[in-house]
C-alpha cells in the first residue's frame, strides 16, 4: 500500500478504507505514504492552473495530501488565501477559506473520503466554525450532516451558517468537551463517520495552510509561525506539514512554531510549562469561542509539533486578545476574537525576547471578521456609532 492509518503510539498500520480513529491501543492515528521525493516545482507549476483542484491551495499539493483520483474530490475549491503585510509582519488569513475558517481545509479531504468510504451520514462536535465547514462540503457531496454543538455557546453567524447550508444540528447540554464525548460515542453505535480534527484525512488537508505560505514566501521558511491553539489539530498539522517538507527537500529550515492560547483555555499551555511532563483538562472559559476547549483531543500529536520545531505554547488574557483583534480590525483586515491570539501572542514573546526584534513572523489568522459579530459590537467604542434624525443638522451636530 502506498497510503496507510498508522499508529503514533505503537506503529500498527491499518488499511486505508478502514473506518477508526484511534488505533486498538488507544494512540492516536495519523495518514502515511511511500512518495519518492516530490518536486516543488510541480505546485508551482499549478499554480496559475485552471481545474478547480490545481486552483485549491490543498489539492495543489495532492500527491501529498490524498492519493485519490481527481474526479472523486470534493473540492469548493478552498485555499488559496491572502498574506498581508502590516507593521512589518506578515498575516495569513484562512478566514478568506469559501465559509470564512480554515477548517475548509481540512474538511475538504475527510469529505471526500467520507464519499469514497460510502459512509450514510457525517457528524462533527464543534464550537462553530466546524460545523459550517462540514454542512457545506456535505450539502457538495450530498450527504446528511448531524452536528453537535454546545447550547448557547455559538456565536449567531456560526450558527446561521451552520443551518443554511442544511446540517441538522443537535444543540447538547453542556460545554463543548461534553459534545466531542457524545459525538465520539454516538460515531461509533450509531454508524455515522467523525470529521472532528481526531479524523487523521482533515490533518492531511490543515498541513497545506503552511506549504501554501511557504510557497507564498518562494520556499523561503519566516523564522516563527503564530497561531491560536484550542482543539491543537492546527498544531499537530502544522508539525507533520513541516516534517514533510524537509523530508522532500522543499525547505531546508525549520521555523519556530509559536501555539498561543487564551489564558481561560490553557491546558496546553500548563502542560508546556512542565515541559509536558502532564496533559492537562480545565473547564474552558474566554471570549475566544473559536478556542474555549478544555480538553483538546490532538494533544500527543501537538506536543511532538512543538518539540521538532523547537517551539513554543504562549497564554493571552481576553483583555489582551480583544486588544489585539480591535488592532487587527483597524489594519482593514479584521479577525474573529480566536485569531486575534496571534498578534496578542507575539506582543507578550518580544516583550519576553523569545521572539528577536529583526525575527520574520508570519500571524495565521484562522476565521473571517463576520464569523462573531456580538464580540466585535460589545467592543466598539460608543462614539463610533450615532442615533440621529434625517436632517442636516443633525448630520453637522453629529461630526462636530
Ligand atoms: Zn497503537
Amino acid at each position: 500500500m502506498s497510503e496507510w492509518i498508522a499508529c503514533i503510539s505503537c506503529g500498527t498500520r491499518y488499511e486505508l478504507t478502514e473506518i477508526r480513529y484511534v488505533c486498538d491501543c488507544s494512540g492516536p492515528l495519523s495518514i502515511e505514504r511511500d512518495v519518492s521525493v516530490i518536486p516543488r516545482t510541480l505546485f508551482d507549476d499549478r499554480r496559475p492552473g485552471r481545474t478547480p483542484v490545481d486552483q485549491s491551495g490543498v489539492w495543489r499539493f495532492r500527491e501529498s495530501v490524498l492519493d485519490i483520483d481527481s474526479s472523486l474530490i470534493i473540492t469548493h475549491p478552498e485555499g488559496g488565501t491572502r498574506l498581508y503585510e502590516r507593521d512589518g509582519m506578515l498575516f495569513k488569513h484562512e478566514g478568506e477559506n469559501p465559509t470564512g475558517s480554515f477548517k475548509d481545509r481540512g474538511m475538504t479531504v475527510a469529505v471526500t473520503q467520507a464519499k469514497r468510504l460510502g459512509v450514510r451520514a457525517v457528524a462533527c462536535a464543534s464550537t462553530g466554525n466546524t460545523s459550517a465547514s462540514l454542512a457545506a462540503y456535505a450539502a457538495q457531496a450530498g450527504l446528511p450532516a448531524i452536528v453537535f454543538l454546545p447550547s448557547g455557546k455559538i456565536s449567531a453567524g456560526k450558527l446561521a451558517q451552520t443551518l443554511a447550508y442544511g446540517a441538522r444540528c443537535l444543540q447538547v447540554h453542556g460545554d463543548f468537551d461534553a459534545s466531542m464525548r457524545l459525538v465520539l460515542e454516538a460515531s461509533s453505535k450509531l454508524g455515522i463517520y467523525l470529521v472532528n480534527s481526531i479524523n487523521p484525512f482533515r490533518i492531511e488537508g490543515q498541513k497545506t495552510i503552511i506549504w501554501e505560505l511557504l510557497q507564498d514566501l518562494e520556499w523561503r521558511p519566516p523564522d516563527w509561525i503564530v497561531f491560536p491553539a484550542g482543539n491543537l489539530g492546527n498544531t499537530s498539522a502544522f508539525g507533520k506539514a513541516l516534517r514533510e517538507a524537509v523530508q522532500w527537500g522543499w525547505i531546508s529550515r525549520l521555523p519556530r512554531l509559536a501555539a498561543i492560547q487564551a489564558e481561560g483555555a490553557n491546558p496546553f499551555y500548563r502542560s508546556f510549562r512542565e515541559d509536558f511532563a502532564a496533559r492537562h483538562r480545565v473547564a474552558a472559559e474566554t471570549v475566544a469561542s473559536a478556542i474555549r476547549i478544555g480538553d483538546p483531543v490532538s494533544h500527543e500529536k501537538a506536543v511532538a509539533s512543538i518539540r521538532e520545531t523547537n517551539g513554543v505554547v504562549e497564554q493571552v488574557t481576553d483583555a489582551e486578545l480583544m486588544a489585539a483583534k480591535r488592532d487587527i480590525d483597524r489594519m482593514g483586515i479584521g479577525c474573529e476574537p480566536a485569531s486575534a491570539t496571534t498578534l496578542a501572542g507575539v506582543r507578550k514573546l518580544r516583550t519576553a525576547g523569545v521572539i528577536g526584534k529583526q525575527d520574520r513572523v508570519v500571524c495565521i489568522l484562522t476565521g473571517h471578521l463576520l464569523k462573531d459579530p456580538d464580540s466585535t459590537m460589545a467592543s466598539v467604542p460608543e462614539r463610533q456609532i450615532v442615533e440621529i434624525d434625517a436632517t442636516l443638522a443633525d448630520v453637522e451636530r453629529a461630526l462636530r
